[in-house]
């Protein structure tokens, strides 16, 4: 081999082993890595989203969400989980691509804070080893997070404020 050739295998050597250096750093981040699809993007947004000739919000979404929301937010003011009060997102149990018909549903509703709407509320399993996914959803997210609170020494979950 010449000279030349090796240098280059050396340095494609490094260039790989760099690559899954970064891939797996970037891997272990933050679960919230994930962009919330267009269905989801209305916890923080404010009524210029509002179609006014078809009363409907983005990606078919109710034009009624914004008040059921509110409404929801007055039985569930904080987490489910944590019970923190900021970057809240009214999580749909059953979730809108599933059945838009429990969109407006009180039933179909729990808060969550903007890291375990995704790390508890999509997490498939829970605690398994699947990795959470905003195309994917816990049936048992409520308890999940009920259990989380049992985990972290947390008081049970007051409704309608402290
Ligand atoms: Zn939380």
């Amino acid at each position: 081999m010449t000279r030349a050739g090796a240098l280059l295998l050396i340095l494609c050597a490094i260039a790989f082993w760099g690559a899954v250096a970064v891939h797996s750093l970037v891997k272990d981040r933050s679960p919230s890595v994930e962009p919330l699809p267009e269905y989801e993007q209305l916890e923080s947004v404010d009524s210029a989203d509002l179609d006014e000739s078809s009363g409907q919000l983005k990606a078919g979404r109710s034009g009624k969400w914004r008040s059921v929301r509110a409404e929801h937010l007055k039985v569930q003011p904080r987490c489910l989980a944590c019970d923190s009060t900021e970057n809240l997102n009214v999580h749909h149990l059953i979730p809108f691509p599933v059945d838009p018909d429990r969109e407006n549903d009180p039933s179909n509703l729990a808060t969550f804070c903007r890291d375990h709407h995704y790390g508890i509320a999509h997490d498939p399993d829970g605690d398994g080893p699947e990795k959470p996914s905003w195309s994917a959803y816990n049936k048992n997210a409520v308890d999940d997070a009920f259990k989380y609170r049992r985990k972290h020494n947390l008081p049970e979950y007051t409704y309608g404020g402290k």
